[in-house]
């Protein structure tokens, strides 16, 4: 049947059931808060019947049926009841995802047949659901503490914002969980919006592609799906080692990754592994992912976590001293979603208490997670951590150079190695380089007798000392 045929074989109904569910969206529009209407009710289709003594809803899912009925089905019947005088019946009916005949849209609200095409107008108007980047704003390149480990990756994801679609196309950032990937991603994204707010960006986890994909398959939406994706200006995928096995998923990823490139969009993805490392993900796809840059995030050295807590601590409005950030960052090493954790643990602890942030409160606040580490205090470590505090390098702990700057921090460390471990002057010096056990016991009388009068020194070591028991 002809869309024509149709509209014209329809004899219009009772003049007033068109209007009837628009004076209830009128009134609902007043009636609910702003969100709550345009997300429940203004998607909804009508079909009244022509004596009003029965409304048929179309809603868009299985979900929304369930949320309506439970959350406002009362209401609406209520309404309606107020509206005609007369009890309405309400049924909810899923609206089918055909496209909608063109010009069938005029006849949206008037009382067909159920059995009519007209049902399809109907659905249409609330199959399209509004465009969601998914992307959260507090995450940005300003709050991204740059450091030795992600300067690569930063740099390539700023040029990528700045100019999507030209360099580095795929960007194929790889790391270790917790090492600022996905905030990278969304740092991206709302960069770019913020340059060009027309921008078409996409933000979504691997997982939830696998979703939609099912669900596409499922509903045999695919058309709208490629559509969706296929439309993008940048598309930010995250974990991709989530498509492993995914061989459905992997096909239409790589179908809307070619699309992609051809229409010049950029795709950012992240990984725990890099491509070659990916198991069980087609190679054709693996040596699309490497055909772009690929960048490593490693994990941030000692000085990127000083500054990540400092930074943090500032943004909660805390003030962290740079020695409590040296004593947590040496103690807290391997990512920084652990150091979050412990910046908040410190920060509800100096709360609650209502005392100042300082090395003794953080060890009070970290203590389930320090005694679980390994506590033996080495020379090894003590040179590592003397030298990071001073920073120098490690090596200058055994060099024989002699400028103040090293001889000190070195005198600083045998004192330590004798006051913190049980080796004795020949062992030390052995392990400072093969100096001779006079020149440890010089160090340790020295610095012994200087940190009674030099209140900095003095301070100094009390951090160093706090730092290495943990
Ligand atoms: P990944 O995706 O690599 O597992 P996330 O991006 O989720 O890691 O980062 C974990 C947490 O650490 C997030 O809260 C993120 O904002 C923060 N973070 C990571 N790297 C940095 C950084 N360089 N500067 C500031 N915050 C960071
Ligand atoms: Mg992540």
């Amino acid at each position: 049947m002809s869309q024509g045929i149709l509209v014209s074989t329809v004899t219009l109904p009772n003049a007033s059931t068109p209007d009837f569910w628009q004076s209830c969206i009128d009134q609902l529009a007043q009636e609910l808060p702003e969100q709550q209407f345009q997300t429940w009710i203004k998607p909804l289709s009508a079909q009244v019947a022509d004596d009003l003594s029965k409304v048929t809803l179309f809603v868009a899912n299985r979900f929304k049926m369930d949320w309506i009925r439970a959350q406002y089905s009362a209401r609406l019947s209520a309404l309606m009841e107020r509206l005609t005088g007369q009890p309405v019946a309400i049924e909810l009916a899923l609206a089918t995802r055909e496209p909608p005949p063109r010009n069938l849209s005029a006849a949206r609200f008037q009382g067909f047949d159920a059995n009519d095409t007209a049902t399809l107008s109907m659905a249409a108007a609330s199959a399209v659901e509004p465009f969601k980047n998914r992307l959260n704003t507090a995450l940005t390149f300003d709050n991204l503490v740059e450091g030795s480990a992600n300067r690569m990756a930063r740099a390539a994801a700023m040029h990528v914002s700045g100019m999507p679609g030209h360099l580095y196309n795929p960007l194929f950032i790889y790391g270790g969980v917790g090492l600022g990937k996905t905030h990278l991603m969304h740092a991206v994204g709302n960069q770019l919006l913020a340059d060009r707010p027309d921008a078409k960006v996409l933000y979504i986890h691997a997982e939830q592609f696998v979703t939609d994909v099912v669900k596409a398959y499922q509903r045999k939406t695919f058309d709208e799906f490629k559509q969706r994706y296929h439309s993008l200006d940048l598309l930010l995928i995250d974990d991709v080692q989530f498509f492993a096995n995914k061989e459905r998923t992997q096909e239409e990823f790589f179908n809307a990754f070619e699309a992609l490139l051809a229409r010049k969009s950029h795709i950012v993805m992240t990984s725990d592994t890099y491509p070659k490392g990916l198991a069980e993900i087609s190679e054709r796809l693996v040596s699309r992912f490497d055909s772009g840059l690929t960048v490593a995030i490693e994990p941030p050295e000692l000085e990127m976590r000083v500054a990540i807590l400092i930074n943090k601590a500032h943004a909660e409005g805390a003030l962290m001293p740079e020695e409590v950030a040296f004593f947590v960052a040496k103690n807290v090493r391997s990512n920084v979603r652990e150091l979050e954790g412990a910046l908040r643990k410190i920060l509800a602890y100096s709360r609650f208490n209502q005392k100042d942030i300082s090395i003794m409160l953080a060890r009070e606040a970290l203590r389930d997670l320090l005694s679980i580490q390994n506590r033996q205090i080495s020379v090894e470590n003590i040179q590592k951590t003397v030298a990071d505090y001073y920073k120098i390098k490690v090596a200058d702990m055994y060099s024989k150079k002699r400028p103040a700057s090293i001889a000190r921090p070195r005198q600083i460390a045998m004192y330590l190695a004798k006051e913190l471990t049980q080796k004795s002057l020949p062992e030390i010096g052995e392990l400072f380089g093969g100096r001779d056990h006079t020149t440890v016991l010089h160090a340790v009388r020295k610095i012994g007798a200087e940190r009674q009068q030099m209140t900095e020194l003095n301070q100094q070591l009390h951090v160093l000392e706090q730092t290495l028991k943990g």
